[in-house]
């Protein structure tokens, strides 16, 4: 708990207290007809005083902050509401009291600011608590590092380190920055931030990236940019807690501003006119302020949507990044999904199968690895690791996405790719009629021979799958392999369609056809590894990246980061949605239906003032509970 909680804690306590004996023991010297001064009007004196006391002990803070609001014109702000109205509870509540002898209705006030009081710390209270847990993955965060300054090592604040500074990281810890190793050997991985634990060993000269994890020994590094652009930053800033902008809460925030105006119109309404006209105040005055009271604490049920933040914060400690609580919103609500094949549906680990034909394949291989040497496509790593030998490395490379690759040097040029690219340069080729990617090579200008590779479904692709069709979702798979592909994966997943041969622009523009099919109800979520991709996800309502991150604008576009690689977590975010969601409807239906019942009641004088503090009170309470809970399914 922090210190300023911690007190605050203190003085509800010492305050409420207090507030509980003086009660007591005047109820009971009231019950027994003992009365400390003789005339018997004056009883209450020493209660109101002491009331009013602890009033402004506990609330000191609030009223000051009034007057700001005032200033600023925020009339209707809930502290301006609260501290009104406890006021005239002390003022009416005081003289009803003295004139009446009744001892149940001047300690109001104080019980207000208390209830207000108590339900603002817990609200503190519990975000703090889920920050710590966010922290704690965040925490992979170090707040310092050694700086080298003349062969010393300083301990300086990470955010303050420059390009171009050396820093040593000690084995064993995060790799903060993203950097060139200048001295010693040692063993990273990406384990700490994305469950990819593939050892790679590193010397001087390598290249390091932020949130690779340093193994075996210490390391010096030459810093190549700063925190603030690290990938880990970003990772670590991705989320965005304080970010309001869903849909219900907007419509909560509009509700709230009628609504209280309606309200205290109401309770002038109430108060004053048949007080007026009947002269009867004590009847008609204590009503209206029975509404009023009704009035206050409302925005303390706006408070639920934090429940968003909850569910933020339990994805992210199961490595799912969620952009903000509209994001949870419209996963809650999406109902066509729209997944990439490689690397997505498949574990985008392709290996080469066969290569046809067999007694040129050295030829073809060495070729086809010329061709694809700078290429980061899963397919080329195949190619490149089913040959083994020497090949030459000088060639002029064109990445073409969705094709293949062509590799030019002097008067050499090789073609790579499917055979959409062949047909595209006019080349005659031999089909391959293998179940699998194939690709085709030819060389300068003439086809050479075919390579088959193949990729495997991923485990948990069929479970998540069958999820998403019990709720009645429909899934579609875009690829850019062949039909054959296309239709093998869809059948062995039970998809609801698959759009085989597509281009990265046709996959854009199927994204965009179905966005104009779908109905006004429908969300699309698309889903894939962001990194050929990215523009697809510019074009969908709800983008997934799920796979390793190489490329930086995911953090820009992506809604959802999925850090673990495990699709399953496709289907626990949309569970957490919905829970989210449900208990968000579940709090605003407990608590409009309080107002209006307490409001029914206060019109016909049926309750107590005391009661109906005591009743919105506990049902913001319960409804903050039920926000505490774990959303957490794993
Ligand atoms: P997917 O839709 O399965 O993710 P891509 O759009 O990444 O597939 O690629 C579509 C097709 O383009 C591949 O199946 C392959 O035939 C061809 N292709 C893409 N990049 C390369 C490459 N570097 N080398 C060879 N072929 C490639
Ligand atoms: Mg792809």
């Amino acid at each position: 708990m922090r210190k300023k909680q911690k007190k605050k804690l203190q003085k509800i306590i010492i305050s409420g207290s207090i507030f509980a004996f003086v009660f007591v023991l005047y109820l009971l010297l009231d019950i027994f007809n003992i009365y400390l001064i003789t005339d018997k009007r004056f009883t209450f004196i020493i209660p109101i005083t002491i009331y009013f006391s602890l009033y402004i002990y506990l609330g000191y803070e609030i009223i000051f902050k009034v007057g700001s609001c005032l200033k600023e014109k925020k009339f209707f702000d809930d502290k301006v509401i609260i501290v009104f109205t406890s006021l005239i509870l002390f003022c009416f509540g005081g003289y009803y009291s003295f004139m009446n002898k009744t001892i149940h209705f001047f300690p109001s006030g104080f019980v207000m600011m208390l209830m207000y009081q108590i339900i603002i710390w817990l609200d503190g209270y519990r975000l703090e608590n889920y920050r710590k847990k966010y922290d704690s993955f965040s925490s992979i965060k170090p707040d310092f590092v050694l700086k080298k300054i003349n062969d010393n090592y300083e301990s300086q604040i990470i955010e303050s380190i420059k390009e171009n500074d050396i820093v040593l990281i000690k084995a064993n810890s995060i790799i903060p920055f993203d950097g060139v190793v200048v001295k010693g050997k040692s063993e990273i991985d990406f384990s700490k931030v994305l469950n990819d634990f593939t050892k790679i060993t590193v010397k001087e000269g390598s290249k390091v990236n932020s949130g690779n994890f340093n193994n075996t020994a210490d390391l010096e590094i030459q810093v190549t940019s700063k925190f603030e652009d690290t990938f880990l930053k970003k990772i670590i800033s991705y989320s965005n807690f304080n970010d309001r902008s869903s849909n219900i809460e907007k419509k909560l925030k509009k509700i709230y501003c009628y609504y209280s105006k309606v309200i205290i119109l109401l309770a002038l309404i109430i108060g004053i006119l048949p007080s007026i006209l009947s002269k009867n105040y004590m009847t008609w005055i204590p009503r209206g302020i029975n509404i009023l009271v009704i009035s206050c604490m409302f925005q303390l049920v706006s408070s639920i949507s934090y429940i968003f933040s909850y569910g933020l914060t339990d994805l992210a400690i199961n490595k799912v990044l969620v952009k903000n609580s509209k994001t949870l919103e419209d996963l809650s609500n999406a109902n066509i999904f729209v997944f990439d094949k490689s690397g997505t549906l498949t574990k985008g680990e392709y290996e080469v199968t066969n290569v046809f034909p067999q007694k040129d394949r050295e030829k073809i291989l060495r070729l086809a690895c010329e061709a694809e040497f700078t290429s980061l496509h899963p397919i080329a790593k195949a190619i490149r690791n089913a040959y083994l030998d020497i090949y030459d490395t000088t060639y002029e490379i064109e990445s073409i996405p969705g094709l293949g690759v062509i590799a030019k040097k002097d008067d050499n040029e090789i073609i790579c790719g499917n055979r959409k690219l062949l047909k595209e340069n006019n080349i005659e080729y031999i089909p391959n009629l293998s179940i699998g990617t194939i690709i085709y090579v030819a060389h300068n200008k003439k086809f050479i021979g075919s390579i088959v590779v193949s990729d495997e479904i991923r485990e948990e692709a069929s479970s998540m799958l069958s999820h998403l069709t019990v709720l009645g979702y429909k899934n579609i798979m875009l690829t850019g392999d062949n039909n054959r592909v296309g239709s093998d994966i869809s059948d062995k997943l039970m998809l609801t369609d698959f759009k085989a041969s597509l281009l990265e622009k046709e996959k854009i523009e199927e994204i965009k056809n179905i966005e104009k099919h779908k109905s006004n109800k429908d969300v699309i979520c698309y889903v894939g590894d962001g990194n050929y991709d990215v523009d697809i996800f510019k074009e969908s309502d709800i983008a997934i990246s799920i796979g390793k991150i190489n490329n930086k604008e995911i953090f820009d576009f992506a809604d959802i980061i999925i850090l673990d690689d495990d699709l399953n977590n496709i289907a626990l975010s949309i569970n957490v949605a919905k829970k989210v969601i449900n208990a968000i409807h579940l709090g605003l239906f407990l608590a409009f239906i309080t107002k209006l019942v307490i409001l029914i009641l206060a019109l016909f004088d049926i309750i107590d003032i005391w009661i109906s503090i005591l009743l919105e009170s506990i049902v913001t309470l319960i409804i903050m509970l039920l926000s505490m809970k774990k959303y957490n399914l794993k």
